[in-house]
């Protein structure tokens, strides 16, 4: 039978310990989580979500959201291009071009989808995308959609990413790049990422997802965090379900270039708009990222004790951490079976940080993936600290 293989295939899967196993989570995103364990249930200090700022479950959100559905029902309809462009649609994409300090964004559903979309949109056949190593799956896939040849450069290694502009006889040009990488948490040299834009006429493709709301003035992302201008070959995406709190996605330029985004994106064309209370619920979660300095202030204040703390640790147990400034903070471990291993014994200690392995991460560099929240407190920190002394 044709699916007979699949079984084999997902038997090798678990010998490399690289399945995925979903947990159940019986409550809000949130620092405390229930958790369906093997034998009860049970509330672990979680450090996994990207809800940077703690807005997943802010009351004043969750508000917005309730009053959104009440005088705008649950669903949108159709697709953005038909009837499903509703006005808290049209506010929010606003709001957000506004908020980035560019002319003009439009909505996708997801961050996924927004790659997708901007890529393919930009350059196919005879063109070429310039990509970071460790860029997004999203992006990957979006390059490989695109048709156009796809060259990938060593991790944030300008000169080689010169050389290969400098060779290449595509076409057109695209660069693409996570600001801030999600599995380790340092930042693209966007200024220089531009420079080279510049020099060799080409896009620049920012995938601003960790960034978005956490970097910059105000939190609002990558762009102000460099100092870059509005330029028309600047394509900003953001993403609005991790540090914004709710879901979706939006990518924000030139407004030419966002026009034609608009007509030409399948995957902003070719489905329903999300629920115009989302809409509703970002426009207070926008609110909050603006307002939010005390927020981002705690998270740094966080990140800064945790590294502190985790240095000499790392040292003592050869662990590796990045150079990551963000709340992105990965413990690379080495192997699979030390990373699930570390996990495994935190949670027996009442704490949930998740092991990422290959082919997230590359071979060999399968780690914890540490992220802070605002809503994580100095005694939460401090009891990460004390199980991963414990876990020696
Ligand atoms: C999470 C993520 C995405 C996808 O965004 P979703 O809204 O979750 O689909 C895209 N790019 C990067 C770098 C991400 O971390």
């Amino acid at each position: 039978m044709i699916w007979g293989e699949l079984e084999d295939k997902l038997a090798a899967l678990d010998q490399e310990q690289q399945l995925r196993r979903r947990r159940i989570v019986d409550s809000p995103c949130g620092t405390r989580l229930t958790v369906d364990g093997p034998s009860d249930t049970h509330e672990l200090l979680a450090f996994c979500s990207n809800d940077y700022l703690g807005l997943a479950n802010d009351p004043q959100i969750v508000a917005a959201l309730c009053a959104g559905a009440q005088r705008w029902g649950a669903g949108s309809g159709a697709a953005h291009a038909v009837s499903g462009h509703l006005r808290p649609h049209q506010q929010l994409e606003e709001a957000l071009a506004q908020f980035v300090g560019l002319p003009r964004a439009l909505l996708f559903s997801t961050g996924f989808m927004a790659n997708l979309g901007i890529v393919p949109a930009l350059v196919g056949r005879g063109d070429a995308v310039f990509a970071d190593r460790l860029n997004h799956a999203s992006l990957i896939d979006a390059a490989l959609a695109s048709g156009a040849e796809h060259k990938r450069y060593a991790h944030k290694d300008i000169e080689a990413l010169d050389k290969l502009l400098k060779l290449s006889s595509a076409k057109r040009k695209l660069i693409l790049t996570d600001s801030v990488f999600s599995m380790d948490g340092d930042i693209a040299p966007l200024d220089k990422l531009y420079a080279l834009a510049e020099t060799h006429d080409a896009w620049l493709v920012i995938d601003d997802a960790h960034g978005f709301g956490v970097l910059g003035t105000h939190g609002c992302g990558s762009l102000s965090h460099f100092n870059l201008l509005a330029s028309p070959r600047i394509i900003y995406m953001g993403t609005l379900g991790k540090a914004a709190g709710v879901a979706g996605a939006f990518v924000a330029g030139d407004a030419t270039v966002i026009e034609w985004l608009q007509q030409r994106s399948r995957t902003a064309i070719f489905t329903t708009a999300h629920p115009p209370a989302v809409s509703c619920a970002l426009l207070k979660s926008l609110e909050l990222i603006a307002a939010g300095a005390a927020r981002r202030k705690h998270l740094h204040a966080l990140i800064a004790q945790l590294r502190q703390e985790l240095a000499p640790l790392a040292l003592q147990h050869g662990w590796q951490l990045t150079d990551s400034q963000m709340p992105i903070q990965p413990l690379i471990v080495g192997s699979n079976r030390n990373a699930l291993e570390l996990s495994a014994v935190l949670e027996a200690q009442g704490i949930w940080v998740p092991a990422i392995r290959p082919p997230t991460v590359p071979q060999g560099s399968a780690r914890l993936r540490i992220c802070l929240s605002a809503a994580h407190s100095e005694a939460d920190v401090a009891a990460l600290i004390t199980a991963l002394e414990k876990c020696a």
